[in-house]
């Protein structure tokens, strides 16, 4: 067979023929710990430079992946043996060109290397390195983790730490690195990587084809990547720019219904991100894979972005949600093009500052797409929620988080990182001013492009522009962990006399010293630290008489506002959603408003009025009232993130907060306004949000009925049209509820899905849902496999129904052993797995049991990880406090 491969090892072979490939002696340089050591990882950093990685990898079905790569470097010093990650399988031999000059393969006489393989690095001794310039040619077999193969296709995904399962590397995203790829692939396949194809020889069906790609510009490891398989194209052209959308839908009318919009929101995101940063797209080409089932929505490798199909490919029914959602999507990736890819992080202690960065610019690229929608209100959706989820718990972690090892790297993912840098950088911008902010922006890229930086390295540019102590306010925002509490007090001045804004009768009786009163602010830190965070938000003084809007600049522990407040005001704090923190309301001042102050606030207000409800609700300050309040805002409500948003808290209380007692009583009058709702509102999308959580929550006889004949297409709802994902979810709902006749429900949805994937996963899923023990704990024991936990999205949606609110009595048993696969699931899954495996494990239970469980394995393992003791405590917080607090 004639490809490059064969080639590479027989003129390799020619020359280390009659070297023996040694053992190394008993005196060998031993490695370092597994992993990449942060220590290791800095040390090579002074070291090396320049590096080149010409790789191979043969892909043949049925057989283990087979790879060789050559890797060109530039050594500093060659007083240490080199260290090389590779976390693979085998490796077959290293040899290292003689006089390397960075020459074509085979260019230069080779030797063998004595090597040594152990604790996932290869060591090759000092008398084979050389100080300039060194050539290593290795033959391995990876490990095929990163490979996500399928029977038609594979994609590698090699963040954050996985490049060094896939090829003999330095992985560590600062030693960025040039790439030239070649894959020797089935006949028919189609490949895609980080460039362009440079040379394609198909031989054929049976002989299979080579596929060779041009250089790529400089790229850290987690960045670099291809996929190959029996891929469509779709190529689309903005602004000049040709863009190729490789997929395996089989649905073409739901393909053509998405395809142009998905080429738009591209061509928008590049072309903003042009415009403000000054900076032209920094690779040369720009393609996009839609993938099912991919583990994340979306995956940045420049010029080869990866996206979960169900991401870019909306249903019919698709909630305005999922089409913000999909753009959200779409721009945050494309920026990472400049934020992570052009600059990147130095270690991935600094991974939030890339996500920070793509989310802040996603943020204001799908504005002018969506001119009709209520951005403020888009960003408070979008943020508030998961921060403040995370926020309350005792597991919440700062901003920038130490790292010792990148194997470590997948926990530091989590919503700290995708939520709090979005509300930090917008009051970040408000401190130095937006033009300012963006010139440093531009500075910072220029000078570090195709390199690395740190966060205060970007802080030492942004200082440079800003009159403020940056240094001292990133400290509190970015390196500790927490939220103030903040309160919120009336002072007369006149007398001065203080009342506390929360006390029945505060501000009393004195009509005439009412307007001159002050509104004293203050912050506290609930972690005992003395921390002041600095912000701008706006608090909304709300009287019958009218609502008007102060901002408030809290740069201290305690501030005065000149508010003028009224003795029956009621004050909304934080009434735009750009603070941050735990706000203290004061809900006596409700009383005033007999029609309810909800008619009189904008929508970010009615927005925030439910959040900070929730919040103190869960803080345990606001009790009954809370569901009244959030009932009756979601009744007179028709604006959808904020319908979506109280269903949300609607739901939570119903299955989390109430008793048995009180939720039997109240399930008709909350189906019954879920269904009205249902049929008054306005969009498909938010009828399609109500009908979700009517699925959800039907469990009254005439509610599951209804759910059956939706089922059964005896009831429809005008203007809202029902996907088969709908279908096999009403299937599935059924079945846990056990309705008569369940089973052949089951298998009547079963046998009517048409998409072959929707019934790969449907038969999984399925699988959670028997009521039979002997059959559920095959179906847990089985989950114990990685090799069964391969489709993280559907095991998420089958520990839903596992742990489902009906089932939680028989499921809470299975918490320890869930708990217990926490670290191999770490170990062996994507980044937000052990995350998403334990919150959806726990999502429903509030019993002493299964806290117990909790408590109890945490207490039995004093030395556990403790990224993974915070995922646990944060998965836990919901139901420590459903528990506590009862409706
Ligand atoms: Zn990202």
């Amino acid at each position: 067979m004639n490809h490059p491969r064969v080639i590479a090892l027989c003129a390799l072979s020619l020359l280390v023929s009659d070297l023996p490939v040694r053992a190394f002696p008993a005196a060998a340089p031993s490695a370092p710990e597994p992993g990449v050591p942060r220590t290791v990882a800095e040390e090579r950093s002074e070291r090396i430079s320049d590096i080149r990685y010409e790789l191979f990898y043969r892909v043949e079905e049925g057989r283990e992946i087979e790879g060789t790569v050559h890797i060109d470097f530039y050594l500093e010093s060659a007083g240490e043996p080199l260290v090389l990650d590779f976390a693979g399988e085998r490796v077959e031999r290293v040899s290292r060109s003689v006089h390397a000059r960075g020459g074509s393969t085979g260019s230069a006489p080779e030797e063998a290397v004595a090597f040594v393989f152990e604790k996932e690095h290869i060591i090759v001794p000092l008398q084979y390195l050389e100080v300039g310039r060194n050539r290593l040619v290795i033959d391995f077999t990876p490990d095929e983790r990163p490979f996500h193969r399928e029977r038609s296709y594979l994609y590698s995904l090699f963040v954050p730490d996985r490049a060094r399962y896939a090829f003999p590397c330095f992985d560590q995203p600062d030693l960025k690195a040039r790439y030239v790829l070649t894959l020797e692939i089935p006949g028919g396949w189609v490949a895609v990587s980080n460039t362009s194809v440079r040379a394609h020889e198909e031989r054929g069906e049976q002989q299979g084809t080579v596929v060779r790609f041009s250089e790529t510009e400089p790229l850290s490891t987690y960045l670099f990547s291809f996929a190959a398989g029996r891929f469509a194209v779709e190529t689309g052209e903005r602004d000049g720019r040709v863009m190729n959308l490789y997929h395996l839908e089989p649905d073409t009318a739901k393909l053509h219904r998405n395809v142009n919009a998905i080429f738009d929101l591209h061509g928008e995101a590049l072309r903003w991100m042009e415009e403000y940063t000054g900076i032209e797209y920094p690779f040369g080409k720009f393609d996009f894979l839609a993938l099912p089932g991919f583990s994340y929505s979306g995956m940045e490798h420049p010029g080869a972005i990866l996206y979960r199909a169900e991401r870019l490919f909306l249903e019919e029914s698709a909630t305005e949600m999922d089409r913000l959602r999909r753009a959200s999507v779409v721009s945050h990736e494309t920026a990472h093009m400049w934020f992570g890819d052009l600059v990147t992080m130095r270690w991935f202690d600094d991974v939030w500052l890339k996500e920070a960065f793509a989310q802040f610019m996603a943020d204001r690229i799908i504005r002018p797409a969506f001119p009709g929608v209520d951005h403020r209100l888009l960003f408070v959706s979008s943020h508030c929620d998961p921060l403040s989820d995370v926020e309350r718990t005792a597991g919440t972690n700062p901003i920038r988080q130490e790292l010792d090892n990148l194997n470590e790297a997948g926990s530091v993912y989590g919503d700290i990182i995708y939520h709090k840098p979005p509300v930090m950088l917008n009051q970040l911008e408000a401190l130095i001013g937006d033009r300012p902010f963006r010139q440093a922006l531009g500075e910072y890229l220029r000078a570090y492009r195709y390199g690395n930086a740190t966060w205060e390295e970007l802080v030492a540019v942004l200082d440079r522009h800003c009159t403020e102590d940056l240094a001292e306010w990133s400290e509190t925002w970015v390196m500790e962990r927490g939220r103030p509490a903040i309160s919120m007090n009336l002072v007369r001045d006149h007398a001065g006399e203080q009342n506390a804004h929360g006390t029945s009768g505060a501000v009393d009786g004195a009509g005439d010293g009412a307007s001159n009163a002050r509104l004293v602010i203050r912050q506290d830190d609930p972690l005992g630290r003395g921390l002041s965070w600095t912000q701008r938000y706006t608090v909304a003084v709300c009287t019958p008489e009218g609502i008007r809007e102060i901002p408030v600049l809290l740069d201290s522990h305690e501030i005065a506002v000149e508010a003028g407040v009224p003795e029956n005001a009621f004050i909304l704090p934080d009434s735009r959603g750009d603070g941050f923190g735990h706000f203290e309301v004061d809900w006596s001042g409700l009383a005033s408003f007999d029609l309810g102050v909800e008619r009189m606030l904008d929508p970010v207000q009615r927005a925030m009025l439910a959040r900070h409800a929730r919040d103190d609700f869960l803080e345990g300050a606001l009790g009954d009232a809370y569901i009244g309040l959030i009932h009756s805002l979601f009744a007179s409500e028709d604006v959808e993130l904020n319908v979506q948003a109280e269903l949300k808290y609607l739901v939570e209380a119903y299955w989390l907060f109430m008793t048995d007692e009180r939720r039997e009583a109240w399930a008709p009058a909350l189906e019954d306004s879920i269904l009205e709702k249902i049929r008054k509102v306005f969009s498909a999308s938010a009828k399609s949000a109500c009908f979700q959580a009517f699925r959800s929550v039907a469990t009254t006889d005439r509610g599951v009925e209804t759910l059956r004949k939706v089922w059964e297409g005896d009831i429809t709802f005008v203007g809202l049209p029902f996907s088969e994902r709908d279908f096999c979810d009403m299937a599935l709902e059924l079945a846990v509820r056990e309705v008569p006749g369940w089973r052949e429900i089951l298998e009547r949805q079963g046998a009517r899905i048409e998409d072959p994937e929707l019934a790969r996963r449907y038969a999984f899923v399925r699988q959670a849902v028997d009521s039979g023990r002997a059959q559920r704990e095959r179906f847990f024991v089985s989950l114990a496999k990685a090799e069964n936990r391969r489709h993280e999205p559907w095991v998420l949606e089958a520990l839903y129904y596992f742990h489902h609110p009906r089932r939680i009595a028989s499921a809470v048993r299975y918490i320890p052993r869930s708990l217990e696969l926490l670290e191999e699931i770490r170990a062996t899954g994507d980044i937000f797995f052990p995350r998403d495996w334990i919150t959806a494990t726990l999502r429903y239970h509030r019993s002493d049991e299964a806290l117990r469980s909790v408590a109890g394995f945490l207490g039995a393992r004093p030395d556990y990880p403790s990224k993974l003791v915070s995922i646990v405590l944060q998965a836990a917080d919901i139901p420590t406090r459903a528990n506590r607090i009862r409706l």
